[in-house]
């Protein structure tokens, strides 16, 4: 098993779905390499803070 989100490989995502569902629940991170998303930091190679939406609006 991959140790971050950006390392699973097809399988991983097709036999994990539901921890796949957890790191991506409310995510506050994005890998600034892989543009991946989650809730943990730890989730990702190179991650950095989502920016919020709020600011988008
Ligand atoms: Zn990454």
């Amino acid at each position: 098993m991959a140790k971050t989100l950006c390392d699973w490989k097809k399988d991983d995502i097709a036999k994990h779905p539901d921890r796949l569902a957890k790191l991506l629940l409310d995510p506050c991170f994005f890998c600034k390499k892989c543009a991946r998303s989650s809730n943990s930091r730890k989730a990702l190679c190179k991650p950095v803070a989502l920016p919020s939406l709020v600011s988008f609006r």
